[in-house]
């Protein structure tokens, strides 16, 4: 391992500063199917450090990355088309190895070749590997950086190992920026094939702090587990922005230009993140017309799956993610526009006074968003921690939080906050719990009540905001009413009770004497 470390170094060293302009490859080199050009130094020989298959938006930028990161990177995609058009474009950028056919592809890759993947997850995924299989090697790793389902990576991870063959299920977050200037990386599977690709991911991933935004997850799945939760969370921030935008345009009237600007100054606080930031400059942009794009975009949010997952696997672990799930809802009922457009005609809809805000109302928004920001990630982080436990992963909550704080899209100032909240000895069962979550939530809680009870009244649909509030609500009360379920699952049921007098399983005898018996 640590010799190719060597190795890699080495040969970046002897490379001219001037490689850039030396092409590595040409538009014509893409003919000569992986054929490395003749100008290329190297101590191991004209090969490649790393192989990327799949060269849309993500492989080509991913491919690209690693180029300017110093790397020698293969590249290859099934049409050949996306192969020229990136040698074409950015064949200047660094060091590619193009090829048209696979066989040319691998046999371009230092052994043992790590092979990134960066196709369209599903079906393609298992396509892609049974293609490769008969031309790697012992030894070989192959890394799959889509959107896979965390089970997908499970079962190729065994039926590889089986084959000789290193699998990383490595989850990618940054969207097709982040791909190209650096994104957070979660890798999972092999430890050891980690080990072998850990010195080129490391520098292609985001750094914040000196710190790469990638480290090894865990076993298995675990990787794109990690990933499809980070996506979840993604969901939830998502669905709570625009909650507030909704919030701030049918209360108080205001424009989108003014809802950004409100947007940038929350982004200088507790707020600040990536979205945030983001959510501003899409309110500012202005089409052709002049008007705000915003107010001509169909309201129908489109979805991939990620976060559908999430909220299945929340429901097979038994973790109540109900901020997550409710964005995943909130995405669904947006999906049903035809519909939506005759209930607009056919149910009455609220008379809603609409009035200027005052500095207190917009702060009240705020708040209500960053509490159930908290919410919505301390479920996802219970829901980790639920997922670890289940699956013996011995998932590390403080490293996630710290991967994700540079290159990814839920990238967040108070990531910090539950970094820190993991990184103690005796770490927090839970994040409502550990003291800056509780004492901002705590501090947030009258805002954010009378925002909820506000939009419910005026009718305005606020799905996160009010679930968020409500699992806080049900997560402080020591005795809730689900008393009355168990007594009701006895009774039809037979389904018995605990007391909270005595210990021991009880049954009722409700449909003869009513008398109880311990089981
Ligand atoms: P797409 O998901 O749009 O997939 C297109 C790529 O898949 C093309 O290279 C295509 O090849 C290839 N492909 C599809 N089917 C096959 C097949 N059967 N055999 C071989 N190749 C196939 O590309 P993206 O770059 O958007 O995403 C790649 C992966 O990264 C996906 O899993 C995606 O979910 C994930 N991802 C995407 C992000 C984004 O912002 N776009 C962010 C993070 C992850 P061809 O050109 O020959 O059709």
């Amino acid at each position: 391992m640590s010799s190719r470390r060597v190795a890699c170094r080495c040969r970046r060293k002897q490379r001219p500063r001037s490689r850039h302009s030396e092409a590595a490859s040409t538009a014509s080199g893409i003919g000569k199917a992986g054929t490395p050009p003749k100008n290329r130094v190297s101590l191991l020989g004209d090969l490649a450090d790393i192989g990327v298959l799949g060269l849309a938006t993500m492989g080509a930028n991913l491919a690209r990355n690693a180029a300017r990161k110093d790397f020698n990177v293969a590249v290859y995609n099934r049409h050949p088309g996306r192969t020229e058009e990136l040698i074409r474009e950015h064949g200047s950028e660094g060091r590619f190895f193009p090829a048209t056919d696979i066989g040319a592809f691998t046999r371009s890759i230092v052994r043992p070749r790590p092979i990134i993947i960066m196709v369209k997850a599903g079906k393609p995924v298992d396509e892609v590997i049974e293609e490769l299989l008969p031309h790697l090697d012992e030894g070989d790793i192959i890394i799959d950086g889509g959107n896979s389902l965390f089970t997908d990576s499970s079962r190729r991870f065994h039926a590889l190992k089986d084959k000789g063959i290193r699998f990383v299920g490595m989850g990618i977050s940054g969207g097709e920026e982040g791909a190209l200037e650096g994104p957070s990386m979660m890798p999972g599977g092999e430890r050891e094939a980690y080990a072998r690709i850990e010195p080129i991911v490391t520098r292609m991933a985001a750094q914040v702090d000196g710190t790469p935004c990638c480290t090894f997850i865990g076993p298995e799945g675990a990787g794109h587990y990690v990933k499809m939760v980070h996506n979840g969370i993604e969901y939830a921030d998502m669905q709570l922005i625009a909650e507030a935008y909704d919030l701030m345009k049918s209360l108080y009237g205001l424009e989108a230009e003014a809802i950004a600007d409100i947007f940038a100054e929350w982004n200088k606080g507790e707020l600040e993140s990536y979205l945030i930031e983001i959510t501003a400059a899409v309110l500012r942009k202005r089409d052709g017309t002049g008007k705000p794009l915003v107010d001509s975009i169909v309201d129908e949010a489109e979805q991939k799956g990620t976060g559908r997952w999430t909220a299945q696997s929340a429901l097979d672990l038994g973790v109540p993610l109900t901020s997550i799930t409710e964005a995943v809802f909130a995405r669904a009922l947006s999906g049903s526009r035809a519909l939506r457009l005759d209930a607009a005609k056919a149910l009455p809809q609220p008379a809603i006074p609409v009035r200027a805000p005052t500095q207190a109302d917009i702060d009240a928004i705020r708040d209500a968003l960053y509490a159930s920001k908290i919410v919505a990630y301390a479920q996802g982080f219970e829901q980790l921690s639920a997922a670890s436990a289940q699956f013996g992963w011995d998932l590390h909550l403080g490293d996630l939080a710290t991967i994700w704080r540079g290159g990814c899209i839920i990238r967040a100032r108070f990531l910090n906050r539950i970094r820190e909240a993991y990184s103690g000895l005796d770490p927090v069962p839970h994040l409502l719990l550990q003291d800056v979550f509780r004492e901002a939530v705590v501090a947030a809680e009258p805002n954010w009540r009378a925002v909820v009870a506000r939009a419910i009244s005026e009718g305005i649909p606020v799905p996160a905001f009010a679930s968020s509030i409500a699992y806080f609500d049900g997560f402080r009360r020591g005795r809730g009413p689900a008393n009355l379920l168990q007594g009701l699952r006895d009774y039809f049921g037979a389904h018995t009770y605990a007391r909270l007098d005595r210990p021991g399983r009880f049954h009722t005898r409700w449909g003869q004497d009513g008398s109880e018996i311990e089981v």
